[in-house]
């Protein structure tokens, strides 16, 4: 008899924006709380239902969106310690048979706990960045290590052997959906499979005030400063080049009241220090510098 849930369930009226990040809707939220759903029923209901949990869940999209962000934030969320975070290509080796002892040892506490409590053990979050690094398909060709095949196999294996498990979450993250190996991809793997694409100008105003809440709070903002302009000028942009363009303008600021010759000891004016809209349109310059102003969806 379990009396308490080892996972919290995540709230109806749940959004990403207060968790810090935009640009995600209700829709999105909704498919990531029915993923989670069943885990905090007892089991007995489970089974009389004749399902299984969600055992894997795959983020794919663009660099830069926010899914390391979200995956953490969730694996917080969920059991209230941090997820176990795994670079892909940090389990490569090119030593035989150490790539899928380092994936076995990725589940080693979480079978260890299962023995130990059975559906009592909390739910162990492994959370793989890249992981289109370590799951290419198989027989393709890969990266010149010839590990691949075998760590794919190794950690569908494991996958699998969660059937019995009923205590691990596995939150995969991709810029390359395509490259994943489709075995993995399968109903009892990683099933539910969710795209983060490019923020809408709704989404990209969303994460523009996460990231100039602070500023804005303690009044360094000017006021001639729109989000609502900037959401608009910002076409393309992702989060972290959302995120990148408010440092960027926080550095224009910064450098306007620097008197000369005051770098080492104390800097002038800082009453009056605010990030002005001059400062973001410098900082937009810069980008579009950068990528080349031809792209008519800059201007
Ligand atoms: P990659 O695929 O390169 O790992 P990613 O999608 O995992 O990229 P993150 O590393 O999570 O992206 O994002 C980098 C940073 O950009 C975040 O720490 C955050 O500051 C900002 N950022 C990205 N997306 C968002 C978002 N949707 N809302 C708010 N901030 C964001």
């Amino acid at each position: 008899a379990r009396n308490k849930p080892a996972v919290t369930l995540i709230q109806p009226d749940f959004k990403f924006e207060d968790m810090g990040i935009g640009g995600l809707d209700a829709e999105f939220s909704g498919m990531f709380r029915r993923a989670f759903a069943s885990r905090i029923f007892p089991p007995s209901l489970v089974e009389k239902m004749g399902i299984q949990h969600v055992k894997g869940i795959l983020l794919y999209g663009p660099p830069g969106t926010g899914k390391t962000l979200m995956a953490r934030e969730i694996g917080k969320m969920l059991n209230g310690r941090e997820p176990k975070i795994v670079n892909g290509p940090e389990v490569l080796s090119k030593f035989v048979g150490q790539s899928e002892e380092n994936i076995r040892k990725l589940f080693i506490d979480a079978e260890n706990e299962y023995k130990d409590k059975g559906e009592d053990s909390s739910l162990h979050i492994i959370i793989f960045d890249e992981l289109d690094a370590i799951c290419k398909q198989r027989g393709s060709k890969n990266d010149g290590t010839g590990v691949g095949d075998s760590v794919v196999n190794q950690l569908l294996a494991k996958m699998d052997g969660v059937e019995q498990l009923n205590n691990i979450l596995i939150i995969g993250m991709t810029n390359r959906k395509d490259m994943i190996d489709e075995a993995l991809l399968r109903p009892g793997r990683m099933e539910v499979h969710m795209e983060i694409g490019l923020p809408d100008e709704h989404g990209r105003l969303q994460i523009l005030k996460i990231h100039t809440a602070k500023i804005i709070e303690n009044n360094l903002m000017d006021t001639d400063v729109d989000l609502v302009e900037l959401a608009a000028l910002t076409k393309n942009f992702t989060g972290a080049e959302i995120n990148g363009l408010v440092k960027s303008a926080t550095s224009f600021a910064f450098n306007r009241h620097v008197k000369v010759g005051t770098l080492a000891g104390t800097t002038g004016d800082l009453e009056n220090m605010r990030v002005q809209r001059a400062d973001f349109m410098g900082a937009l310059e810069e980008v579009h510098a950068a990528f080349g102003s031809s792209e008519e969806e800059l201007e």
